[in-house]
């Protein structure tokens, strides 16, 4: 039976990657809370919030890719970027900087998974493509490990980012790519510094553009994996598209509240739609978005209250799409609601997570 639930996670290992990115090394205070993870998966984390009496009184829920070998048995190792204020007077990231700041060896934390639908296709035998920007380059960097122990598939780590100060993982990814042929890494920097230059540490600079994966990419049918930063994601995608790679070939994960990237696909605006004419005397389920001012009859066939708002032009905020980051948290006015996936958090009343509920009524949201 598959192993559900938070269990503690012992710090036996911090190890600074770069200027703002630290790995941490974890194993199961209990050797049987091991559970194995697919190269791509993420473990959600309990952290603490201490208030302003600095007391502990809450937590917050962050999801972390593992980033290491999924051979490593008994250890995970989650590679975390320092989130600071992004200007004076505004509060630093919560989770990160309580890892960067508090956590270290010997330290335990709490965490549940591994979880998540982004992971290497281990059975396909097509060459693979591994673009990431930033420290989205974690979960590339556990595939790029699995990849390397087999025997003859094709991959490009593509790697996109500040400059080495910033870079993580860079002699490790060297390091497998060296282990066996057709493997390659390529470092793009957009500001080298003078030691990059001087120690060769990048091979190409600015952003990653269409000329440079066309330079890199002799013609093939590769299945492409991408994580980074949105404006990152957005390009990357727009270029693949537009060299022809088909949309079920690109696999990506957004690290933060995610978007979608193919642009006939952007839902209109709930302004923009007419409104949808409701026969007062069918018993159809209705569903009213207040806010928007959007009212619609349920369709059986819609996955969720996400994807049915989705579909009648609404835009809420998500992430994760399973219940776990509580990104699509939205209030209950009235109804009732069914999860066909259990949420990870607990709900205060009246909260509602979109991505995993369906209505077992007429329902009001206040969105
Ligand atoms: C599937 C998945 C996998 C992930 N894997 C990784 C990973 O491998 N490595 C990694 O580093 N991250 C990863 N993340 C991101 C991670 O989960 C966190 O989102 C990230 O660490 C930031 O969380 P935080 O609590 O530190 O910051 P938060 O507290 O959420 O704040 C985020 C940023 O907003 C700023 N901020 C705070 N208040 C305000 C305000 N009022 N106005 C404007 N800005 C404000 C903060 O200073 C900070 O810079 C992943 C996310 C997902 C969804």
């Amino acid at each position: 039976m598959e192993k559900k639930g938070f269990r503690n996670l012992r710090v036996v290992a911090k190890v600074k990657e770069s200027a703002i990115i630290t790995s941490f090394y974890l194993e199961p205070e209990n050797a049987q809370d091991w559970r194995a993870f697919n190269p791509g998966q993420f473990l959600v984390f309990r952290v603490p919030v201490t208030n302003q009496g600095g007391t502990q009184n809450d937590y917050v829920l962050r999801n972390y890719s593992v980033s290491n070998s999924p051979n490593t048995k008994g250890q995970y190792r989650i590679t975390v970027k320092r989130e600071a204020a992004p200007i004076a007077g505004l509060p630093d990231g919560v989770s990160s900087c309580f890892l960067h700041d508090v956590v270290d060896v010997g330290h335990t934390l709490v965490a549940e998974g591994p979880r998540g639908e982004f992971v290497l296709d281990a059975a396909s035998s097509r060459p693979v493509v591994l673009l990431s920007g930033g420290v989205g380059l974690t979960p590339m960097v556990s595939m790029l490990h699995s990849l390397a122990s087999m025997s003859d598939r094709r991959a490009f780590f593509i790697h996109a980012c500040e400059n080495g100060d910033v870079h993580a993982l860079r002699d490790e990814v060297l390091d497998l790519v060296a282990t066996r042929p057709g493997l390659s890494a390529h470092y793009c920097y957009r500001l080298p510094t003078e030691q990059d230059r001087a120690e060769q540490h990048f091979h190409s600079e600015g952003f990653v553009s269409r000329e440079i994966l066309q330079s890199l990419l002799p013609i093939d049918d590769y299945e492409f994996y991408l994580c980074g930063p949105p404006p990152f994601m957005q390009a990357v995608y727009g270029i693949l598209r537009s060299l022809g790679v088909q949309k079920q070939h690109i696999a990506y994960e957004f690290f933060g509240p995610a978007t979608v990237l193919e642009p006939d696909s952007v839902p209109v605006q709930a302004t923009s739609r007419p409104p949808e004419r409701i026969d007062p005397s069918s018993d159809a389920t209705i569903v009213e978005f207040r806010k928007s001012g959007v009212k619609a009859a349920w369709d059986d066939k819609s996955e969720s209250l996400l994807a049915f708002a989705e579909a009648h032009g609404l835009s809420p905020e998500f992430s994760c799409r399973a219940g776990i980051c509580g990104t699509c948290k939205s209030h209950l006015i009235d109804g009732e609601v069914a999860y066909f996936e259990e949420p990870l958090d607990d709900l205060k009343p009246g909260e509602v997570l979109l991505c995993c509920s369906k209505p077992l009524g007429p329902v009001i949201l206040e969105i």
